[in-house]
């Protein structure tokens, strides 16, 4: 059974996150989307918003699972039996960094990354844009699937607003 792990940030998560999930899930038996836990780091959304927000994305995807995770993913994956890292390639800036963290995980524990270029329609789509352009009180549908749009646009106003 081959397993694969599909981990982000997800702050929120958006069209080309969901594109990688589901070119993903049609490759492996099972594919693992979790949430990363960095207890250190300011996220916009709380880890079970972005549980709910996955849940309903993934909703008719029937081999994806939804977890969170604190620590390393190398842990992880010996924990949860998982082969395969996937990851998604937007531009060059992606990959200097993807490539120095692929290599630390085989290191670590033999574990291959998979990585799927983007889908050059989405290609410029980050969670950051997405934070950055509903702070300014611009409608995200092209950034985000129509299933969580109005959620994450008022969840990001309303955050806004309170300063
Ligand atoms: P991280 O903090 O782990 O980079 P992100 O949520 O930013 O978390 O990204 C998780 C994964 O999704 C990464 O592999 C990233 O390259 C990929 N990804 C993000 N946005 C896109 C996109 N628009 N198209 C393809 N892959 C993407």
């Amino acid at each position: 059974m081959k397993k694969a792990l599909f981990p982000g940030s997800f702050d929120p998560p958006s069209l080309g996150h969901l594109d990688i999930i589901r070119r993903g899930a049609s490759l492996v038996d099972e594919l693992i989307v979790a949430v990363a836990v960095h207890p250190d780091k300011q996220a916009l959304f709380s880890t079970e918003q972005k549980m709910s927000f996955l849940t309903t994305l993934t909703r008719e995807i029937p081999n994806v699972t939804l977890l969170s995770f604190e620590g390393l993913v190398v842990d992880f994956c010996r924990e949860h039996h998982i082969q395969f890292l996937l990851r998604g390639l937007r531009a060059f800036s992606d990959f200097e960094y993807e490539f120095r963290m692929a290599l630390a995980n085989r290191k670590l524990t033999q574990i291959e990354t998979l990585f799927l270029m983007a889908d050059p329609n989405l290609a410029h789509i980050s969670s950051s844009l997405i934070r950055d352009i509903a702070s300014h009180d611009c409608r995200l549908h092209d950034f985000l699937p129509a299933a969580i749009e109005e959620q994450v646009y008022t969840a990001i106003r309303r955050k806004k607003n309170r300063g």
